[in-house]
């Protein structure tokens, strides 16, 4: 597979056309006029392309879409105001009363809320399954599935995700394999893999500073222009469009993703290599003792690196609380949710990001209520950033 997201992400690289400004200008406009009435009925009956409601199109969304078709190799993309916003309209537009969905039960526990309390009201039927376990993913297909949905890194569990395997699953059953990227842009393409469609959370890497929420869905043309369909298009009639100023600045900082995901990775894989030194239960894929290593080295695009994610086990949650206390005294990071930031964040996942699952299936799934989850910043000089961890691990006698 020689697809290099970058590349083509750079491409779309262009100057304004009007002005020759090096960045694209900010739409500032929620409605856009026609020169005559004739010209705005075959908008509505779509016999004519043109800018009609921010809430549909927009200037400014239009050139961050086309940037992030190009990054994951899709005929379009939509961009919307956080994740959930992306997660939830992808699948709406997927499924109705009837339909059966398969998921992994490890995924954002948004996401697992979503589908366990939310979509089961609306008559659609879902199971969850061990994403790891294909055998379990087939037999959990029924004549009605429509989609299997999956996570490329699974959070806060940083399983891989077969999707190649999965997609193959879904194709022979006519459902669409629908993948969340948030955790490993550019590392993984998994449209290229044989994905239908992919979602983000522009939160967390893709706009990589914290300061909005954001999300994206990409896929086929088709398919896209299905989701903002004036009539019945999720995206359009439930509303969750990307604001345009935020759009422009998510923009800018989507050319500098390949570098930040490569500093990331870098970061990452010297920490969990130091926790596996001094014997702390470590989850990175990075590592070549990790169960997902292989696979996760057969389908990536090696030159990112193995992600920002590493999740550790401390065992209790007194530990973690202590440990992550100590650590934000100490400027290491912050402990907050949410990732992908150029500051380490960290937190207990089983009571923050995956609070929504019950306790009983986190003990399935085999999250330890120790776990700390990393999302490991960007620090310049990483080995004095575990200088520091150590004394914290140190200091309340984990090691
Ligand atoms: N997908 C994943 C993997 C996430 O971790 C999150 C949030 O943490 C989301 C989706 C939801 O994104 P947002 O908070 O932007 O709605």
């Amino acid at each position: 597979m020689n697809f290099d997201p970058a590349s083509s992400l750079q491409d779309t690289l262009h100057l304004d056309s009007a002005t020759k400004g090096v960045n694209q200008p900010i739409s500032d406009s929620a409605t856009f006029a026609f020169e005559t009435g004739d010209d705005m009925l075959k908008c509505f009956h779509g016999e004519k392309e043109a800018f009609l409601y921010s809430r549909h199109w927009n200037p400014t969304n239009l050139e961050l879409s086309k940037a992030l078709a190009a990054m994951e190799g899709t005929e379009a993309a939509w961009v919307t105001g956080s994740g959930m916003g992306a997660i939830t309209s992808a699948l709406l537009q997927l499924l109705k009363a009837g339909d059966h969905i398969i998921t992994s039960v490890t995924t954002y526990g948004g996401t697992y809320a979503f589908l366990k309390n939310w979509i089961t009201k609306y008559g659609v039927e879902v199971s969850f399954v061990n994403i790891s376990d294909l055998k379990e993913v087939e037999k959990a297909v029924k004549p009605n599935t429509k989609v299997i949905y999956t996570e490329t890194m699974t959070n806060p569990m940083l399983q891989i995700s077969d999707i190649p395997e999965l997609a193959k699953i879904s194709k022979k059953v006519g459902a669409k394999l629908v993948v969340d990227n948030t955790f490993t842009p550019m590392i993984f393409s998994p449209i290229k893999l044989g994905a239908d469609v992919v979602v983000y959370s522009m939160t967390k890497f893709i706009n990589g500073k914290n300061d909005t929420t954001a999300g994206a869905i990409c896929g086929s043309k088709d398919y896209i222009n299905s989701l903002i369909d004036l009539n019945d298009g999720t995206a359009m009639l439930l509303g969750p469009a990307l604001d345009p100023l935020r759009s422009s600045n998510i923009h800018k900082n989507l050319f500098t993703l390949h570098i930040r995901m490569k500093q990331h990775s870098y970061n990452a894989m010297f920490l969990a290599e130091k926790f596996q030194e001094n014997n702390i239960s470590v989850n990175y894929p990075g590592l070549e003792k990790n169960k997902n290593h292989n696979l996760m080295k057969s389908t990536m695009n090696k030159q990112f690196g193995f992600g920002g994610m590493i999740a550790i086990d401390l065992k209790t949650v007194e530990n973690a609380n202590k440990f992550m206390y100590i650590m934000q005294e100490r400027g290491v990071g912050y402990l907050a949710v949410s990732l992908g930031y150029f500051k380490t964040l960290f937190s207990n996942s089983g009571k923050s990001t995956s609070s929504e699952v019950p306790e009983n299936v986190q003990k399935e799934m085999g999250m330890s209520e120790g776990l700390v989850r990393y999302s490991v910043g960007l620090d310049n000089d990483i080995e004095r950033t575990w200088q520091i961890i150590k004394e914290c691990l140190q200091e309340i006698k984990f090691i």
